[in-house]
């Protein structure tokens, strides 16, 4: 029995439908009343405000409230709710002249210096370290006399303590490793004793890292990836650095605001979604959030990669980039399907809330004109026409909706930091060979109707697996000892694994390339063994690839053109009964008791099924998510569905090139579908019970899918 007493009430976050609007010092007052009532007018609830430390704490202790007051006031007359978001990464002048070594600093040594950015106009970016002790603490002075400020405004509806947290915007490439930061005293001293804490003793860390310190206070900050586990836990350390800054921040909302839903929003892996250099964490953010964000656009991977992490914590869309765009590429004329294709798809992946960035474009800095629901005048674009009848045809539903989600995925796909940070040290000519093999599980699971979710290592090792039948390990060359065991014991009570590349060819608990593969006891658990592994650029495939270039450098380059190679990066692959497809960048020879073999390479078995005690395994040589990125998915579909199939995962009974989400009522009653055409030909789609096609107004059983479309059907 619920004694009214003790419970606390529980917050539900509405559906927020809306735009960031201001981030200082535009848009100028004189727009303002015109652009709520504009908004209103387009059915728009919610509003975002930037709080910048620059901006809003000139002298310190000082604060400047004057237009974000005068902002929240007007939104309330306007019955708009208001989100708050906080930039701390432009640093005021006062505070980087009192404390001028509080720049971040590069792995050369250089500060790196502090500047006005296209989306940080005020200039004072990338701020200070974040391990700079000094500087924490007046960020912190900040952001407590903003919370403490806001609290009066009836408006506010909840604080987004950081805007897509990373080091830096313009360093986010992992081939650049120049680009890592911070390698300040400070950074150096907190590393040592981060180290310190999980090493039983330095020679345990010598171990491991292959090294021969007396102290820990003799360790040196890793500069590039190519000895693995030093770079490995010296990544480790800034992420935790990170997801530390956000976990104060989160706190402080909890302590000075609770009632306005702490959280963040990330942009999901600063692009390439797995490039660690940058030091984000989502699963390790989300976790500490009562709810969820994320910049998204069309990529569904972006959405995936965030609401896997989000989990079952509400979870919106805070930067919807649908109007991007810059000086030197103005933005798209969006017709109504594109709108509807880009936007109803996200509902599918519990989406609940969408915020535009942004309202009005940009007029200062090269991110102008583009960004605008409406055009710089004021008048409504083609995209305002959408929103507009979005929010009208939802809104008789949105009580459903926010009741309805989709069904936890059987099928889930491990992302591990880790793994992501070995793959630093591989050439990133093509980009990272997780993020391209990622990209084929990912794109042929949406294309067979798979529903499927990431999970993360610490997931994995706690074995939170709730519900997941079929486990895929993309490209799984570094692994722990506890995410091989829970791959194991997962598999033997009757689970299917689905592993790829060299399988815990790298043990990260020991820093040391296994003597046998699949590691981590893999091979003997399994009964399976690599005997001999090659990259095919050394094997002759003449005739079957064409211009790859062998991405080779120094002495590997010179070695392969001496030896005549033929190979690239892709490997034609044939299945017993003659089917063809690739693989790249691997081949391993395995050898086991009892597998059945399902790919070769001219009669080198490269993928092959075994059954171990309830489960089953089908063990890959090769990567064949990248193959099917680039070259053709249709053997790796077929592989996939197999293994769905030894899962009992059921798929829905739809034409090829139609990608269908039904979400679900609390009590399991399916109330929506979300149907994507993704060809370019129509296509029919059938439901047992009668649908209403709400942005097509028909009702009926069966509808035709226009070309590259999507829409959104309730029961
Ligand atoms: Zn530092």
């Amino acid at each position: 029995m619920n004694s009214g007493k003790t419970m606390k009430k529980k917050m539900i976050f509405p559906f927020v439908y809306g735009a960031q609007y201001y981030r200082a010092p535009t848009p100028e007052p004189e727009y303002w009343e015109g652009d709520f009532a504009h908004m209103r007018e387009l059915g728009f609830d919610t509003v975002k405000f930037w709080v910048q430390w620059r901006w809003s704490e000139r002298v310190p202790g000082v604060y400047y409230w004057d237009d974000l007051d005068e902002l929240m006031r007007l939104a309330e007359r306007f019955g708009l709710r208001v989100i708050l978001n906080l930039i701390c990464d432009v640093m005021p002048v006062w505070a980087e002249q009192k404390y001028p070594d509080c720049r971040m600093i590069d792995r050369n040594g250089q500060p790196v210096p502090t500047e006005a950015v296209l989306c940080r106009q005020l200039g004072g970016y990338p701020g200070p370290c974040y391990n700079h002790p000094a500087m924490q603490e007046v960020r912190q002075e900040f952001f407590r006399a903003a919370l403490e400020h806001f609290n009066a405004f009836p408006a506010l509806l909840a604080w987004d303590v950081w805007n897509e947290p990373e080091h830096h915007l313009a360093r986010r490439s992992a081939a650049d490793p120049d680009h890592m930061l911070c390698y300040c005293p400070h950074c150096e001293r907190k590393f040592r004793e981060w180290l310190e804490a999980r090493s039983p003793s330095i020679d345990a860390l010598n171990q491991r890292w292959g090294r021969c310190y007396s102290a820990f206070a003799e360790v040196e900050l890793p500069r590039n990836a190519q000895t693995v586990a030093d770079f490995i836990d010296w990544r480790m350390f800034q992420l935790d650095t990170l997801t530390g800054e956000a976990e104060w921040r989160l706190d402080l909302v909890r302590e000075i605001a609770p009632h306005t839903f702490p959280h963040l929003h990330v942009v999901p892996h600063t692009i390439h979604c797995f490039n660690s250099v940058n030091c984000v964490d989502d699963f390790a953010l989300a976790e500490r959030c009562e709810l969820f964000g994320s910049s998204m656009m069309g990529d569904p991977l972006f959405a995936a990669a965030a609401s896997s992490a989000a989990g079952g914590r509400p979870f919106y869309n805070a930067e919807w980039h649908i109007n991007f765009g810059s000086s030197a590429m103005h933005p798209r004329v969006i017709d109504r399907e594109t709108f509807l294709r880009e936007l109803l798809p996200q509902l599918g992946w519990n989406v609940r809330g969408i915020l535009y960035w942004q309202f009005r474009p940009e007029t200062l800095g090269f991110e102008s004109p583009a960004w605008g629901v409406i055009r710089p005048d004021g008048s409504d674009r083609p995209v305002s026409r959408w929103a507009k009848e979005f929010r009208q045809v939802l809104e008789p539903h949105l009580p459903q909706l926010m009741r309805s989600r989709r069904r936890n995925p059987a099928c889930a796909i491990l992302k591990s930091v880790r793994n992501e940070l070995f793959f630093n040290a591989f050439p990133q000519e093509k980009g990272n060979w997780l993020y391209r093999s990622i990209r084929g599980y990912a794109d042929t699971l949406l294309d067979c109707n798979i529903p499927f979710r990431f999970l993360s290592s610490e997931q994995l090792e706690r074995e939170e697996l709730d519900g997941v039948r079929l486990l895929i390990l993309p490209a799984a060359h570094c692994l722990s000892q506890r995410e091989a065991d829970a791959a194991d014991r997962f598999c033997r009570r009757g689970g299917v694994v689905f592993a790829e590349g060299s399988v815990g060819g790298y043990e990260s608990d020991t820093g040391r390339y296994s003597t046998r593969v699949p590691g981590c006891g893999l091979a003997e658990r399994w009964g399976i063994r690599e005997t001999d592994s090659t990259s095919p650029f050394h094997l002759d495939c003449s005739g079957s690839v064409s211009g790859t270039s062998s991405m080779a450098e120094g002495d590997v380059a010179k070695a392969l053109d001496s030896a005549g190679a033929k190979g690239g990066e892709y490997l034609p692959l044939s299945s017993p009964s003659g089917e063809t497809g690739w693989g790249a960048l691997l081949l391993s020879s395995l050898e086991s008791e009892s597998g059945e073999t399902l790919a070769s390479y001219r009669n080198i078995p490269c993928v092959v099924k075994l059954r171990r005690e309830s489960g089953t395994v089908f063990y890959c040589g090769t990567y064949l998510g990248i193959a099917a990125a680039e070259q053709s998915a249709d053997f790796l579909a077929g592989l996939l569905e197999q293994a769905a199939d030894a899962a009992g995962i059921e798929r829905p009974a739809v034409p090829k090139g139609i990608r269908l989400t039904p979400l679900y009522s609390d009590r399991e009653q399916p109330t929506f579908h979300i149907a994507e055409n993704v060809t370019e030909h129509p296509l029919t789609i059938s439901f047992s019970n009668t649908c209403l096609d709400l942005f097509g107004g028909s009702s009926g059983r069966t509808f035709r899918l226009a070309p590259r479309s999507a829409a959104l059907f309730a029961e």
